[in-house]
């Protein structure tokens, strides 16, 4: 019996489905999903919106959508999508996740999708909460601060796509909305739930439909959980998921459990597919070579002239040990330190050249999994959409973290063959030692 049959038979059909989440970004999914888990919600991410009718067995299902930089219009449009399949799915509470940093535009997207989905629940009031106080991100007086500086003055400045150059969210959101913006000010979070509550009225009074709330410790995110808690629509960060599971299960909505973060036991190779170019990934890369172990560079050039360098990939793997990767843990990287990667993007065309990367790593780890590979840690968020595509995966199911915002997933749904876990990183997170820290929780799980 497997581990989702025994749950079945110990909890009973028919469970409902508490929270529902919408996430405008894949990996910030997987970090709102892990939260849940981390307190006992049994939670499911789906990459896109399920087919009508798809019966998920979870407290929770986070739909991961790539709708942050999209035009406004999609973007509305597919959070609809998704609303739809989780009222269908009988959800109690809605939940739009973004960026804690608040990545957006003028344009949008917080501000659209938050008043479509208000006006399609019904809503006439929800509250914007990006503050993340373990990752250092924070609200004051409406003021978003990453560790000690303003967002305006953080690395966000220069984000590519999404450049935050306001720390006022109250402006920032109001520019982006038709409704009305207010501030839910920290000293009434800190007074707790009843000055909340008070408060919140306040503000509907006055004609506020989003209220941007302060938060800047675990203790402001709890209080607000409690207190928005019958709001049919939160929108924030992952930081306030982490006060939800408590307040459902102090509802009765929820029977938190405490084996929420178990998966089946995977057997099977292990491997590692890095393509991201971060920092943290160049270190996890040197980690891995430093200590000698098997490790397969990709080289684009060689792409670009039309080499078979995902077959070759593979026969070195199979090279390796029977059936492929099945013993020893391998590593295949496209990783490369800033200076080369720009050398080989003035070249190729860095869209020209990322596509070609991300095409060949996907197959190779879709060959890896064909040939026995059973757990495998993807480094680069794109590169992981690229790898899930190729292998056909479109549910995963929430594991324990490796690091903050990294859990191990396993793979749902899957046609056939044992259970394949999946630990997705975007490019900037873990330790140096991640790969090896990944690879050795998934050999004890
Ligand atoms: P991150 O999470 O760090 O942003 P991504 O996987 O999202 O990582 O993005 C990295 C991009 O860089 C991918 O499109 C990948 O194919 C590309 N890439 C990786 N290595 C190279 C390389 N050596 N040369 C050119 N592009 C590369």
């Amino acid at each position: 019996m497997t581990l989702g049959e025994e749950r079945r038979m110990t909890l009973g059909e028919g469970r409902r489905m508490t929270l529902g989440v919408i996430a405008d970004d894949f990996t910030g999914a997987t970090d709102v999903a892990s939260m849940l888990v981390r307190a006992g919600m049994r939670t499911v991410q789906v990459i896109g919106v399920p087919e009508s009718g798809t019966a998920i067995d979870a407290d929770a299902v986070v739909i991961a959508l790539k709708t942050r930089t999209v035009p406004a219009a999609d973007a509305v449009r597919e959070s609809l999508a998704a609303l739809r399949w989780l009222q269908a799915a009988g959800m109690r509470q809605c939940y739009f996740k973004y960026c804690s940093t608040f990545d957006s535009t003028p344009a949008g997207n917080i501000g659209p999708v938050t008043e479509a989905l208000m006006e399609a629940l019904g809503a006439d009031f929800t509250v914007a909460c990006p503050a993340f106080p373990e990752n250092g991100r924070t609200v004051f007086r409406g003021h978003l601060f990453v560790a000690d500086e303003l967002l305006s003055d953080s690395g966000m400045r220069h984000h590519p796509l999404t450049p935050m150059t306001n720390a006022n969210l109250v402006r920032v959101l109001q520019a982006q909305s038709r409704r009305r913006v207010g501030l839910l000010r920290f000293d009434v979070v800190a007074r707790g739930e009843a000055a909340v509550l008070a408060r919140i009225d306040a503000l509907r009074a006055d004609g506020i439909g989003i209220a941007i709330a302060d938060a800047v410790d675990n203790d402001d995110l709890r209080t607000l959980a409690t207190t928005c808690a019958d709001l049919p629509l939160l929108t924030a960060g992952s930081g306030l998921a982490l006060g939800l599971p408590a307040v459902y299960a102090q509802r009765g909505w929820l029977t938190p459990d405490a084996r929420a973060a178990e998966l089946d036991p995977a057997g099977g190779g292990a491997a590692v597919i890095a393509g991201s170019c971060s920092l943290a990934t160049n270190a996890q890369v040197q980690r891995w070579q430093q200590a000698g172990r098997p490790a397969f560079a990709i080289d684009p050039r060689a792409l670009a002239r039309g080499e078979p360098v995902a077959a070759q990939a593979l026969a070195w793997a199979q090279s390796l040990s029977q059936p492929h990767g099945a013993g020893v843990p391998l590593l295949v990287y496209a990783t490369s330190a800033a200076e080369e990667l720009k050398a080989v993007q003035t070249e190729l065309g860095a869209m020209q050249a990322g596509a070609l990367v991300e095409r060949c790593l996907a197959s190779i780890a879709g060959g890896l999994v064909e040939h026995g590979v059973r757990r495998l840690v993807v480094a680069g968020g794109e590169t992981s959409g690229a790898v899930v595509q190729v292998l056909g995966v479109t549910r995963l199911r929430i594991g324990p973290a490796i690091c903050p915002g990294v859990p191990w997933t396993q793979a749902e749904g899957r046609p056939s063959g044992s259970p394949l876990h999946l630990a997705l990183k975007s490019g900037n997170f873990g330790g140096p030692d991640f790969f090896d820290e990944a690879l050795q929780m998934s050999a004890q799980q």
